[in-house]
């Protein structure tokens, strides 16, 4: 046996990956349970319009805190996906953003459209839009409350035929469609005409660079542009600094989402607090 990690390096490239293999079982395991007793978090995390600086929305993110580690999304997504668990996810998330749209409404406030993430097992499912309109009526609420974020993954591969039918129901009934982290994935240009989403959302990675990087910039101005000619709504991702904002502003992004404007956040009373004060001044200035 060979303990030493040696020149050939083979025994701790195993260890590496038996960790995370033991990591990822762990993980969706512990999933599993938090599932079963409805213990995922949801956090909002606010849109506004970039011209003017209004409230526009939130954006729904799935929190988990297990033990005294919180478990980033970025990493349980794809697990709970491996492990046929995520469309439990996107239910139960789901389900909660329309029970704090319900009480933000009742304490007189009005958070806008509220976006849901949705990946790819929730979307093939037919019966999809019967549900998301059983529970809208169920909270009293309206199509036109909530919008839906799929990834451009969806609109490829296997069932993408399905997740095309699903998201025109779910337009029919006035549930607008989102293209999240537009620019990262590999679906074509063609899919923008084929999926008819409403708003376009570009993805942190160009948005961070903008000042930056002159062929971020471009990409950007240039995604918004073909937003803007499409009469697709365009949002920008991550949006941390005033001179972001000020940018994105001046290429006719019409929203951003990001530190910037408003931290994801799950107290229901501080949504509240900032929905009531709803300060984020205009990006112009002042
Ligand atoms: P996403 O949908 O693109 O969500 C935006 C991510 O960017 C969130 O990460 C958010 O916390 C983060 N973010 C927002 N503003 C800023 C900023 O100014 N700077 C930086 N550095 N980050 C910012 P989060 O919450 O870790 O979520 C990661 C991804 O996990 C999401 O990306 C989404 O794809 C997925 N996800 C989260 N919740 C759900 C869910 O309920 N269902 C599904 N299917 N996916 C989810
Ligand atoms: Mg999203
Ligand atoms: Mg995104
Ligand atoms: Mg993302």
């Amino acid at each position: 046996e060979r303990k030493k990690s040696g020149r050939n390096g083979i025994t701790i490239f195993d260890q590496q990956q038996k960790q995370q293999l033991s990591r990822r079982n762990y993980v969706a395991e512990c999933l599993r349970e938090v599932l079963r007793t409805d213990g995922l978090d949801v956090a909002f995390q606010a849109q506004v319009d970039l011209q003017t600086g209004r409230h526009l929305g939130f954006e729904a993110l799935a929190r988990w805190s297990h033990q005294q580690e919180t478990i980033s999304p970025a990493e349980f997504i794809p697990i709970s996906d491996e492990f046929g668990l995520s469309a439990d996810i996107d239910l139960q998330v789901l389900k909660k953003s329309l029970k704090r749209i319900r009480l933000l409404k009742d304490a007189g406030l009005d958070p806008g459209r509220v976006a849901v993430n949705l990946g790819t097992l929730t979307l093939r499912d037919t019966a999809l839009p019967e549900r998301v309109k059983d529970l809208l009526d169920k909270h009293g609420l309206n199509a036109s409350d909530i919008e839906i974020e799929v990834t451009e993954s969806v609109m490829i591969g296997r069932g993408h035929e399905k997740v095309k039918g699903n998201l025109l129901s779910l337009q029919r009934l006035g549930v607008s469609v989102a293209l999240d982290d537009f620019g990262t994935g590999y679906a074509s240009l063609t899919h923008l005409k084929d999926f008819c989403v409403d708003k376009i959302k570009i993805d942190r990675a160009f948005v961070s660079e903008i000042a930056s990087d002159r062929s971020d910039e471009m990409i950007v101005k240039t995604i918004i542009s073909l937003a803007r000619s499409l009469n697709i709504r365009v949002v920008g991702e991550g949006i941390e600094t005033e001179v972001q904002a000020k940018m994105l502003a001046g290429y006719g992004c019409h929203a951003g989402q990001g530190f910037r404007f408003h931290r994801p956040d799950v107290c229901l009373e501080s949504i509240g607090r900032y929905l009531k004060g709803s300060v984020s001044p205009p990006t112009g200035g002042a």
